[in-house]
């Protein structure tokens, strides 16, 4: 037995509880510490045999839900499978620390360089930064951006984003944040963005505008070139959300269609598995005219290859994540694109949107259909008259799917449409997969009819039944009590 160790387990035979390191020389902080701050009591810590605390979390796991083991069409979210392979290729770098001198990490630097570069390519945008940690922090960025733009040419009345109300909900949080006024435009009864509802809102005050494309309805926004011009005309600036970018990459882009700034999610259409916060990855693209405003150090290319960081910024609005970003989720993400490549891409998208368009159209004979339209990478469905005259609601559906071995769709958003059930296959899933999911919906909406108090009872097969969600949300109990 190495010594350490007798040493432990002899003061344990004396009858201690837990167990004492081995002295070491440090020195005293006697003194350093004010009495008040330091600990009055023993810490109550659980103590537990290894094997018990192992059956606790695996037992856990299990009743967790993941894309691993069923099939998730949270809409919005895009909970594909992701490659097993992507999620090992971070490794290869980790003996790299952040501090290191850019000279012993060009690999590194290398493959972030590149990622900026395939980004342009797919979105049409001419300069990344790979900083922010998640979509509405991409926003955020952008906003910034958009500000800094307005404060140098100093119209300093520009202090208004239009956000259309089919956005995302973080696209006005976002702009908030940023320190703009939001000024909200209703959707045309299509839902699509209403321009003349647009055009009655710009003004000398619009900073920009932010759109979610495809909406939060799935739907591309046909009149999208009349939105650009009539924003550029007013002299605000365009903001693409573009974290749902598996509707259309390697199909349409975005710098095309007249944008200025933008985000992605990597954490969702490059091969991140994600959910319960990160870590993620909502890289920003701007226009040559942005470029200046980037956050620093921006990534650059010297002669011979070599990649440098430029800190060397004035106009920049400076730092909005340590160091480089998630440069993990970077990785997984170059991996993804690379071995895709341009027509896997695209394939990926098509399938997504085929995808949602098989459910959209098997499902909506049976349940209500706000928008009767072809939609992108997910659809927006709801209960419909008969079920809702039979007291069925969203939530009913959404349980039952539950007790059907199927994570739930998202619900009750987008906010504008009452009842939403909001259904996202994503591109991974096959059409047996699909089948059988449009069966159980089916199943679901037979069930409400033949026994509709059955469905309020859902779910039966999980360990938690119907929490109150609100109550969980607002008073979280987060202590760890002795029981
Ligand atoms: C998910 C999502 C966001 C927010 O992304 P986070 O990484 O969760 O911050 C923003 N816009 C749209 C359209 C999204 O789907």
């Amino acid at each position: 037995m190495r010594s350490e160790y007798k040493l432990i387990f002899e003061r344990s035979k004396e009858g201690r509880r837990g167990y004492d390191l081995p002295k070491l020389d440090v020195p005293s902080l006697d003194g350093l510490v004010p009495d008040e701050m330091k600990a009055q009591s023993k810490l109550d810590l659980p103590e537990i045999a290894e094997i018990d605390l192992v059956r606790h979390y695996t037992n856990l796991s299990r009743r967790n839900f993941g894309v691993d083991n069923g099939f998730y069409p949270l809409g919005s979210c895009t909970m594909k499978y992701n490659p097993k392979i992507n999620e090992e290729l971070p490794a290869l770098f980790s003996d790299l620390h952040p501090l290191m001198d850019t000279d012993l990490c060009q690999g590194a630097l290398d493959m972030m360089y590149h990622l900026d570069k395939a980004l342009c390519e797919i979105t049409g945008m001419d300069k990344f930064t790979l900083q922010p940690a998640a979509g509405a922090h991409g926003e955020y960025t952008g906003l910034m951006m958009i500000r800094a733009y307005h404060e140098l040419k100093q119209d300093s009345a520009r202090t208004t984003i239009i956000v259309p109300d089919a956005a995302h909900g973080t696209n006005p949080a976002s702009a908030n944040m940023a320190g703009f006024k939001i000024k909200e435009i209703k959707s045309a009864p299509d839902g699509s963005v209403d321009l003349e509802a647009l055009r009655a809102a710009v003004g000398p005050d619009t900073a920009g505008l932010m759109l979610t494309n495809p909406s939060t309805l799935g739907l591309f926004e046909s009149n999208i070139k009349e939105v650009a011009s009539i924003v550029h005309e007013a002299g605000g600036l365009l903001y693409y959300d573009g974290a749902n970018l598996n509707a259309i990459m390697g199909v349409a882009r975005p710098g095309d269609m007249g944008f200025d700034v933008m985000h992605l999610n990597l954490h969702k259409t490059f091969s991140t598995p994600h959910g319960g916060g990160g870590p993620g990855s909502g890289p920003v693209g701007v226009k040559a005219e942005l470029i200046p405003y980037l956050p620093s150090p921006v990534i650059m290319a010297c002669h011979g290859g070599r990649v440098t960081l430029d800190y060397n910024r004035p106009l920049s609005i400076g730092k909005v994540k340590s160091f480089y970003g998630n440069f993990g989720v970077m990785v997984k993400a170059y991996a993804y694109i690379i071995s895709l490549g341009g027509k896997g891409l695209r394939e990926a998208s098509r399938n997504a949107v085929l995808n949602a368009n098989y459910v959209f159209s098997r499902l909506k004979d049976t349940f209500g259909v706000p928008h009767d339209r072809i939609c992108m990478h997910e659809c927006v469905i709801t209960p419909g008259e008969e079920l809702s005259a039979l007291g069925i609601h969203t939530t009913d559906i959404a349980k039952s799917l539950i007790d059907r071995g199927y994570h739930p769709m998202t619900v009750y958003f987008p906010l504008i449409v009452h009842e939403a059930m909001m259904i996202e296959p994503t591109e991974t899933e096959s059409r047996e997969t699909l089948d059988e999911f449009v069966e159980a919906m089916k199943s679901i909406a037979a069930e409400a009819k033949a026994n509709p108090d059955a469905l309020h009872a859902a779910p039966v097969t999980t360990p938690v039944g119907r929490p109150d969600e609100v109550a969980a949300a607002r008073k979280p109990i987060v202590k760890y009590e002795r029981q």
